[in-house]
């Protein structure tokens, strides 16, 4: 028996029943034998705030924060991290022991380091990446991206509108292009990357001219239902080397977890198995 209060974090979004982090979460705490609990958080918008600033009183350390929250939580936050600032998102929060809310957002740091594992030869300089989509996950990416290095980062979007919001946004590196112009680009990618909700189980197919992907190419999608999407199956028949999006989701748990538990953990087959599952 030890004095020593039992460490608690969790995920705060609406709904929430659906989110994969407790089990991601109670996989590594089960593995490293430690005495504490991740649990879902549903809170309503006007209980949003009054519900994350308790936390800390009951014993949390911090939390992930998903949809609809991550934009707000940044008006909460007292220290806001670069790379969440530049993302203009959050999706980990620290209760510091000084008092302040930290925010962070792991997601661009997740789909690099699961690329870097699965891929470690991998030269962000040497070419373009095509993006599909401009939504909030297109964002962490092209940030990423640009942070490692990617000399030119084309956005294809459904609405153009807000792919030029990210040439804005990101500079000059950034540049829009229409999803007509697929056929001409794909074959000069260096990466493509699917960051639209796609190709996932219950949403549209992704559809675009997959004859035009250069077998060169490294093929990433950020959806992870079904892992195997058409997108890289596609890729694949091309002989492309391909980037399954369940580890992003994986990674990008990584420094939470370290920061509220104290326990840098491991990402590998078991945990990617345990999360699949759950
Ligand atoms: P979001 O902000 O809502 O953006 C959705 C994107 O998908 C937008 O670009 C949107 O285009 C596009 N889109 C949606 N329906 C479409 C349609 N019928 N036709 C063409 N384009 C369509 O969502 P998000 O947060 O960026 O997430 C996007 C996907 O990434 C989701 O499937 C999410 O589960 C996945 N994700 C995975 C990870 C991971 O760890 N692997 C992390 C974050 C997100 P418009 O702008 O035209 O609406």
């Amino acid at each position: 028996m030890t004095n020593a209060r039992i460490p608690l974090a969790g995920v705060i979004g609406a709904p929430i029943a659906h989110s994969r982090s407790p089990a991601l979460h109670g996989h590594w705490l089960k593995r490293y034998e430690i005495q504490g609990f991740y649990v879902p958080i549903e809170l309503a918008q006007e209980n949003f705030e009054a519900g994350l600033r308790s936390l800390p009183l009951l014993g949390f350390r911090g939390v992930n924060i998903t949809i609809p929250y991550k934009e707000r939580v940044l008006t909460l936050a007292d220290v806001i991290t670069d790379r969440a600032a530049l993302i203009g998102a959050a999706n980990t929060i620290t209760f510091r022991k000084d008092g302040r809310i930290q925010a962070d957002n792991t997601d661009g740091y997740g789909f690099i380091a699961n690329i870097r594992q699965n891929q470690p030869n991998w030269q962000p300089k040497t070419g373009t990446a095509v993006i599909l989509g401009a939504g909030g996950a297109a964002r962490a990416v092209i940030s990423a991206l640009l942070g490692e290095g990617v000399p030119e980062i084309l956005v294809a979007n459904r609405t153009r509108n807000r792919a030029e919001m990210l040439r804005e946004h990101f500079g000059a590196r950034v540049s829009v292009m229409d999803w007509s112009a697929l056929p001409e680009a794909l074959p000069k990618a260096a990466m493509l990357v699917n960051t639209t909700s796609l190709g996932m189980s219950g949403q549209p197919a992704l559809s675009i001219p997959f004859e035009r992907i250069s077998p060169k190419s490294m093929v990433c999608d950020i959806v992870y239902a079904p892992l195997e999407t058409n997108l890289l199956a596609q890729a694949r028949k091309k002989g492309c080397t391909v980037v399954t999006g369940i580890g992003m989701l994986l990674h990008q748990a990584v420094p939470g977890f370290e920061n509220w538990f104290r326990k840098r953990p491991e990402v590998d087959e078991a945990l990617a198995a345990a999360v699949l599952e759950a």
